[in-house]
């Protein structure tokens, strides 16, 4: 064992939150026994082709020089260039890493698109840093991952702790460091940048929106509405806030918040748009926001509503909390929210979960728009995207929907079925090199 896996190890076993690796194989498994996967390509879909970590050395404001570790793991590619985003967390680990990846790859595989799967980001408490400190980090990860992504090979995205912002800085330190006449023709090894450097627009609501639809999409195959429906929101990052949004506009009802910092509620309603200003002169926080009364976090899962969306980390709902779940719908905003045992809990309960790969997809089908654009060097407008977006996003939900229904299985499970069985018929048709 290398130094740096044993310290990885030591690393991990210190982290409360985890066994994010365990839960995404359980959920492949399952769903590979449902479908006779064919033994070869199930040993190679529960590996990932390639890891990358990198140390690399940064000079903070203040002259001293910390090292950080970046990661980059890359599942599958059968499919299409690797695809998913790069998370900026304490939680990061090789670990994470890996799973995070293998639910792109199911992710992209279910929404049709071209792509295969990959995650990584930087083990670090971005709020402990300055926006010039975290800006030479991740020029300094750009340059450390070097030609291990790229725009027909591996294209990075924002996700937890990572915006617009962080996006620009990777395409530029990118671009700067291509031969001069490839430049401006790499704008696409990174998807989610500001509209101003390549980015689409709509980009930044596409996941809250894609979750906000999936939740108005089962509603009426079960005859039901939004307006005066309660939702409880974990995360109010790009996603809560976005789904929030939409689902406000439709009548529903947002009753309570939790963030890194605190948990609100007020089951007569919290404005999402007040909310979202007060957490913008709040240091991105919803702690004490005046119109709603503190909770008690432990106590989040268990408030009076009828649909729950946690959209910020994975391992939220487990078998300490599932039980005490009010809601009768999970949408899946987050990736991995729901652990295998917290799921079982859940689904013996008659709980409904819409999926991660499922829910939350509506961003990484944003990104693709993104990278078409740039590709093809167009500029696309708002309304032309969303009406793109909703499209897809509708077949997915349909797809899933329809094969649950029919094999009388949960959306999981369904949505594992029919993203397992596309890479499987590309396996079958291409072989396996020599
Ligand atoms: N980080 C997002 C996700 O988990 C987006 C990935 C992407 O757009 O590539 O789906």
């Amino acid at each position: 064992m290398t130094p740096i896996t044993a310290e990885l190890k030591k690393e991990t076993k210190n982290i409360p939150v985890r066994g994010m690796m365990d839960n995404v194989m359980e959920q492949f498994n399952s769903a590979a026994d449902q479908i006779n996967l064919h033994p070869n390509i199930r040993k190679i879909l529960s590996i990932t082709n390639n890891e990358i970590i990198v140390n690399f050395p940064v000079k903070m404001d203040n002259g001293d020089v910390e090292i950080f570790t970046g990661y980059r793991v890359q599942h599958n590619n059968a499919l299409g260039p690797y695809k998913g985003g790069l998370r900026y967390h304490p939680t990061v680990d090789i670990d994470a890493a890996r799973a995070l990846a293998m639910w792109m790859t199911w992710k992209t595989s279910l929404a049709g698109l071209p792509y295969g799967g990959g995650k990584g980001g930087i083990k670090l408490d971005p709020s402990k840093y300055s926006l010039s400190e975290l800006e030479r980090i991740t020029r300094r990860f750009t340059f450390a991952l070097a030609d291990n992504i790229g725009p027909e090979h591996d294209i990075p995205a924002p996700d937890v702790n990572t915006n617009s912002q962080t996006m620009a800085w990777i395409a530029d330190t990118y671009m700067s460091t291509r031969p001069p006449a490839e430049r401006t023709a790499n704008q696409h090894v990174v998807t989610g940048k500001p509209d101003a450097s390549g980015g689409l627009e709509g980009r930044d609501r596409a996941t809250g929106y894609g979750v906000y639809l999936s939740i108005k999409l089962w509603s009426e195959k079960n005859n039901r509405t939004l307006e005066g429906k309660k939702f409880i929101v974990q995360g109010f990052g790009n996603v809560g806030y976005w789904a929030a949004h939409f689902l406000e506009k439709d009548g529903a009802r947002l009753v309570a918040v939790q963030d890194a910092f605190g948990s609100i509620q007020n089951q007569k309603g919290i404005k999402v748009e007040d909310l979202f200003n007060y957490s913008k002169i709040n240091d991105g926080s919803i702690v004490d926001y005046p119109n709603a009364k503190t909770v008690n976090k432990n106590k989040f899962f268990a408030l009076d509503c009828d649909i729950c969306i946690p959209a910020a980390l994975g391992n939220q709902i487990t078998k300490e909390n599932a039980s005490k779940i009010k809601a009768r719908l999970i949408a899946e905003g987050a990736n991995g929210p729901t652990n295998v045992e917290g799921e079982q809990i859940l689904l013996e309960r008659g709980i409904t979960i819409i999926p991660d790969i499922l829910c939350n997809s509506g961003g990484v089908v944003g990104s693709y728009f993104e990278w078409l654009q740039n590709r093809n060097g167009e500029l696309w407008q708002l309304d032309e995207v969303m009406v793109k977006l909703q499209k897809k996003l509708k077949e997915s939900f349909d797809k899933v929907y329809e094969y649950s229904e029919r094999e009388a299985m949960d959306m999981r499970t369904a949505a594992y079925c029919i993203a397992i069985e596309r890479i499987e018929k590309a396996y079958i048709q291409r072989g396996i090199f020599p």
